[in-house]
């Protein structure tokens, strides 16, 4: 009989043994379709309901308000929340600064246990979170799924990274001495997460800090501020101290530049464009008054990723990953395939068999669980309409190219081929349901083309060559490459993630090195008496 839940893989004991990662529905099986759909009705009857910012455990009203709306029906609220101006950054600094005069000195257990309880809440209510999502930013269920496993993913994860860097010693004994290594906090931190993985990066960037003892300024994208809400109440609930966490939606520009700014933010975790992070990286740079530190700045900035096919690989299988990543979450992610490069020799073969699985893809409301749904908002959607009049120019659309009429902001997936390199398309970060199809005279060319962008996020080559899987491990340029796999679906612990270039600080979320960025290492030599 079929079970409720279908383990992806079994997990064998929650915080020891083993790191695991966190299990994926199957929504084959009706009972978790059904669970599912219940999560989605619960939901739906709490949407519109008002949110607070949380400023040393205070809640604080605004004048200003931010709507989120379900991008697949933007006439339905999803939550309204305050927005904090500049008026609120000196109070939200205060609590922070307050509140990591205790945190930064509880112990490393305490830390890693109030994750383990976070994880533990989530993994609770697993679907209802995955429905939030679904309203807020037009995830389907398995994408859903993918966030909020992430996010259970992060909170394991980091409690026992924070326990391993605790133990961590000098690598050598000098004689005559006791020498130690602790690595400490750094203050308080600005969180600045985008709206694409709006629960696992907003809050794995949070946890990556608390876990470590800092206190942070935590500000959401204004297009899911709700799941972050909910994320900040879930801290609270877990026993989190007041202060830890300060979660103050608001403007980029306004709120989020003056924290960026403000002379005791100790460092900065952002994700979002390269735009955003350029910029954020030269106000972070300026010395303020008072200031005595250099901000450490975590940035993790945009991708123009490539799957390279080439003329011996499985092709059905490249096909279908090329497909999943570049229309998974409506081509939303950062890693998201946005340039399919195919050898001249089976190029055609590979178009073809392309447009009949993409046409394949439906569009319609995540609610039900359709394989597509809208893209963000209004001005996203314009944005892409405008890459895919471009692409009219820079090549052939083969397949899709349109809205879809109706009140939501969706967009067929649609693939342009014959695009050239370095043309705009090729370039330019499109974020959206829009692949680029470039050919390549062999191996070497692909690679070449693939390497020609400023991103260097993600990668993948299908090909059944030895060789040519080793030429790409050392010279295809992106932090994350994959091998006869998609180059969507990192996965925490095995897949540490963040790419080079102007993809970002090179920093790796979910893996082995990431909470050195949230600390900094104290070396005591201390002599023998
Ligand atoms: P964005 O840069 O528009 O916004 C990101 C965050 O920055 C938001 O919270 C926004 O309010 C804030 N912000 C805007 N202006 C600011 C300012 N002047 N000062 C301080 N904060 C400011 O990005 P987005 O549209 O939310 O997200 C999409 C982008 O994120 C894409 O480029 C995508 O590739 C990238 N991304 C990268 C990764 C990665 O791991 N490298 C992961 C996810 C998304």
């Amino acid at each position: 009989m079929a079970t409720v839940e279908a383990p992806v893989r079994p997990r064998t004991s929650l915080h020891s043994g083993p790191f695991v990662t966190e299990a994926f529905y199957d929504f084959r099986i009706e009972e978790n379709a059904r669970k599912m759909r219940a999560a989605i009705t619960k939901v739906r009857a709490q949407l519109g309901r008002e949110y607070d910012l949380i400023i040393g455990g205070k809640r604080v009203k605004t004048t200003d308000k931010i709507k989120s709306l379900n991008p697949a029906k933007p006439s339905e609220i999803v939550g309204i929340h305050q927005k904090a101006g500049k008026e609120h950054v000196e109070p939200a600094m205060k609590a922070a600064l307050e509140a990591f005069e205790s945190w930064s000195r509880t112990t490393v257990e305490e830390h890693a246990g109030l994750l383990f309880r976070v994880g533990d809440l989530m993994r609770s209510r697993k679907m209802e979170y995955m429905a939030w999502l679904v309203f807020e930013v037009s995830k389907n269920w398995a994408e859903a799924d993918a966030d909020i496993s992430e996010t259970i993913d992060f909170c394991e994860f980091y409690a026992r990274e924070a326990l391993r860097l605790a133990k961590a010693q000098t690598p050598i004994q000098l004689p005559g001495e006791h020498d130690t290594l602790h690595y400490i906090p750094l203050g308080v931190g600005a969180v600045i997460p985008p709206w694409n993985f709006p629960c696992a990066i907003m809050a794995g960037m949070t946890l990556a800090s608390i876990v470590s003892g800092n206190t942070v300024i935590l500000k959401p994208s204004s297009d899911s501020p709700t799941i972050a809400a909910k994320f900040a109440e879930l801290l609270e609930e877990a026993g989190m101290p007041e202060g830890v966490v300060n979660f103050c939606p608001g403007a980029g520009a306004s709120f989020g530049d003056a924290v960026v700014a403000h002379p005791k933010t100790r460092y900065i975790a952002f994700t979002g464009s390269r735009e955003v992070g350029l910029h954020i990286n030269k106000v972070a740079a300026t010395q303020g008054p008072g200031q005595i530190w250099i901000k450490r700045t975590i940035l993790e900035m945009g991708g123009k990723d490539a799957i390279i096919v080439d003329a011996d690989a499985d092709i059905d299988s490249a096909v279908e990953g090329v497909a999943q990543a570049a229309f998974g979450f409506q081509g939303q992610k950062c890693s998201a395939c946005s340039r399919a490069i195919v050898d001249e020799r089976i190029y055609d073969k590979f178009l073809e068999l392309l447009k009949a699985r993409v046409e394949k893809i439906q569009v319609g409301d995540p609610a039900e669980n359709a394989n597509m749904g809208a893209v963000i908002n209004e001005g996203s959607m314009k944005t892409i309409l405008g890459y895919i009049e471009q692409g009219r120019k820079d090549g052939r659309v083969i397949t899709g190219g349109e809205r879809v009429e109706g009140e939501g902001y969706f967009i067929q997936p649609t693939v342009i081929a014959d695009v050239a390199p370095k043309s705009k398309l090729e370039q330019e970060e499109i974020f959206g349901p829009v692949l680029a199809v470039i050919k390549a005279r062999g191996f070497d060319h692909a690679l070449e083309i693939a390497n020609d962008t400023e991103f260097g996020l993600t990668g993948a080559v299908y090909t059944s060559s030895r060789d040519k899987i080793d030429r790409a491990v050392r010279d295809f340029q992106v932090g994350n490459l994959y091998i006869n796999r998609k180059c969507t679906g990192a996965m925490v612990g095995a897949h540490p993630f963040g790419g080079f270039n102007m993809s970002g600080t090179d920093s790796k979320s979910g893996g082995p090195d990431y909470l050195y960025l949230f600390t900094q290492a104290k070396a005591v030599g201390e002599k023998i008496r």
